[in-house]
Order: C-alpha cells, then structure tokens, then sequence
C-alpha cells in the first residue's frame, strides 16, 4: 500500500530500540540494569489511583469536553500561575492524551510547510522527526560542553532567517539536563520578540530540577502572547501510562487546538483528568519526596561516572538523565549492553550534536545503580 510522505518523513525514538534488545538479552537469560528510558520507577500517589478508581466506580469514563474538564483546566491554570509565573486562565488551556500528543498538535497547529522550526540539539528526537513531517526545514541550536550545555545566543541570532517561524525550547532539557539559564530566556525571548516567532516551550521536566529554579520563558514580559507551554503529568507526578498532557497557548491557539483535538481523539479520559486534579493538589508532597530521591541517584550515579576516568558526566541541573562523555560512545554503549548488561543510549539518538556521548536514566533502576557503576567499571577499563 502506498504510505503518505509525511509518515515516511517521521523518525523512531532510540531508547525504544535498545530497550528491545535489552528485552531480548533477558529472554536469554542475562541481567541488564534497564537506564534507557525516561520512566519513574515511582506510581502516583496513592490518592490519585484513588481518585481515579472512585471516579470509575462513579461512571465517569464517557465522552467529554474536548478541551478538557473545566475542574482541570481550572487547577492547571491556578498551579502554572502560582508555581511558574504564568499569566493563564482555564481558557489558555487544552488537555491531551500525552504531553507528547499536545506537543504534536501545537506543531501542527503552528508549523507550515518550508518554515523553519529552531530546535535544541542534543535534543527530543520527535521535534526534528515531527518538523521534517510537516514539510518545514529542522533547523538545530546546539547545547554544547564549551557553552555549559546553555543554547549559544550568537549562533541562535546567526541561524534565524526570513523563513524561521518556530523556536522550540525545552528546559530542562532531555538529554542534557540544561535548565536555561534567566539570560539565556531573555536572549532568546528577545529574538523571538524581533523576529516574530512563535514559541514553543517543553516544560515536561519543570518540577525536576535541583539547585538550579526553573523559569518558563512564556512569563518573561509580552512572552504570554506567542509562546505554547507543553507539559504532562508523566514525569512530574509518574504517571506516565496515563497518558495526560496539556498546553497553555493564547486564545486563538487554544481554538486551533480545539479543533484539532475534535478531528482525532475527541478527549482525554474523564477518570484520568479527576485523578489528576488530585495530582496537582498533591497533598502528601509525593512530587518533592521523589525529586529529593532523584537528587540522591543523582549525586551517586554521575558523581560515580564522573569519577571513572573514561568518562566527563557533570551533575545534571534538571531532569533525570546523566549526559556522560565517552571516546567512541556507540562502541562503549554497545559493549556496556551486551557484555556488561546495562542499558544506555547512544547521544547520536538526540542528533549528531550527541556523537560522542550517553545517556544514562536515572529515573528508574532505584537499588541497581551501585551494581551499574560496578559493571561499567569492570567493563570499560582504561
Ligand atoms: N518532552 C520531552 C522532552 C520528553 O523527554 C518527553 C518524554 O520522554 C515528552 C515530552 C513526552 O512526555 P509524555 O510521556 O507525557 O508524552
């Protein structure tokens, strides 16, 4: 059968693939300390699986309001404003079924065939794969070690032409783990001012920072009004098989989202969001209690990478990943998985920009990470 171009355009996510041969080592029987992929080892807390079983129970798992129930997206607009800063009413938002899915509609709703989309590089490989897609040009900003993983300003200014329509950010960033700095937001939301861009803003990794706060370009002065926050439930409140995401946009973006929402899913589940708004609440301090847990893996864990002298791994200032430089990464990320059974990811899924590195999550394999550092040492021996 024919496939449309747009399909053939798209790319894969590279943590799918090594964590299937990952799987298939351990049907024959090996140990592999699973670290490719972004998933707490945590579930909510237990009052959002109860919330979620009360509202089933209730029956509360029909069709919906297709920008979300009102009950959400009032909570979400009181918790961006209260913990971000952001200048937003229930009317800036609209749920989806994934951060990602609301990542994919904001791109569909802004980006036009021959734009170009500006987009960091290490970076999440859905924004190049879902740009190529759309028939626009993906245009990377590198995070690179000489500019302490910090989008370079100068580069960004010399990458902007007349077709530059799009510029995506995402701080903290996966796989670096860059939380943009104050200057670094100013300089780009500058430019975006300038050129009239819109922005997008990835903020799925906001509450996984550590001593570096968080701040979203989009309550930066005049940003409210070109910029759509993407953000989820998955990471922040380890919900990830949830699938429950969110954008917070400007009006006439909202109504494009909308429409978009009505002409694919219709609406995210309704027992899903009730569970949520008992997330947001979060009461018991689940969020804090499991970014502090973060904080220690991540103390033992890069810190202990760090110290192997064929590695350069840096405590990362967000997120859960550690971004460790390595001579010849795709040959040691190999060897590491099939001779000493761990499982990271070659830095080449995140673009060229990651050739020499990889990524280690952190996120899960709570308990094994002594045992992890155990095997890379007795693996990669200089
Ligand atoms: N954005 C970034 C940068 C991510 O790393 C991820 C997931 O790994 C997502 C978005 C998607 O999140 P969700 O699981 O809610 O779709």
């Amino acid at each position: 059968m024919r496939l449309a171009q747009r399909v053939q355009e798209l790319r894969g996510e590279g943590a799918l693939a090594v964590f299937a041969r990952a799987r298939e080592l351990e049907s024959q029987g090996r140990s592999i300390i699973h670290m490719e992929l972004g998933e707490p080892d945590f579930h909510p807390a237990p009052q959002v699986v109860e919330a979620g079983r009360r509202a089933l129970a209730e029956g509360r798992d029909r069709y919906c309001a297709s920008r979300g129930l009102p009950a959400l997206r009032e909570a979400l607009a009181a918790y961006l404003q209260s913990s971000r800063g952001l200048a937003c009413t229930a009317g800036n938002v609209v749920v989806a079924s994934g951060c990602k899915l609301a990542l994919y509609l904001a791109m569909q709703a802004l980006i036009e065939p021959g734009d170009e989309v500006l987009y960091p590089e290490p970076g999440f490989p859905i924004y190049p794969s879902v740009t190529h897609s759309l028939g626009a040009r993906p245009v990377a900003y590198r995070l690179r070690e000489a500019h302490a993983l910090q989008p370079d300003l100068d580069e960004v200014a010399r990458l902007l032409t007349p077709r530059t329509r799009v510029l995506i950010v995402c701080s903290p960033n996966n796989p670096t783990g860059t939380v943009y700095s104050r200057g670094v937001l100013q300089g780009l939301a500058e430019l975006a001012a300038r050129h009239d861009l819109a922005v997008i803003s990835d903020e799925i990794y906001a509450r996984i920072v550590y001593e570096t706060p968080f701040s979203s370009i989009a309550a930066l002065p005049g940003m409210a009004a070109r910029t759509v926050v993407i953000d989820g439930f998955s990471k922040a409140f380890a919900m990830t098989g949830w699938r429950l995401g969110y954008a917070v946009a400007p009006p006439e973006v909202v109504e494009a989202l909308d429409r978009l929402v009505m002409n694919s899913f219709t609406c995210a589940a309704e027992f899903i969001q009730i569970a949520a708004v008992e997330a947001l609440r979060d009461p018991g301090g689940h969020t804090a209690a499991m970014v502090a847990e973060f904080a220690r893996r991540r103390a033992l864990f890069a810190g202990g990478l760090d110290a192997h002298p064929a590695f350069r791994c840096p405590a990362p200032q967000g997120a859960f990943y550690a971004w460790a430089h390595v001579e010849r990464a795709e040959e040691v990320q190999r060897r590491l998985l099939e001779e000493g059974g761990v499982a990271a990811i070659h830095g080449r899924a995140f673009g060229p920009e990651g050739e020499d590195f990889l990524r280690f999550s952190f996120a899960g394999a709570s308990g094994q990470l002594e045992e992890a550092l155990r095997r890379i040492r007795a693996t990669i021996v200089l």
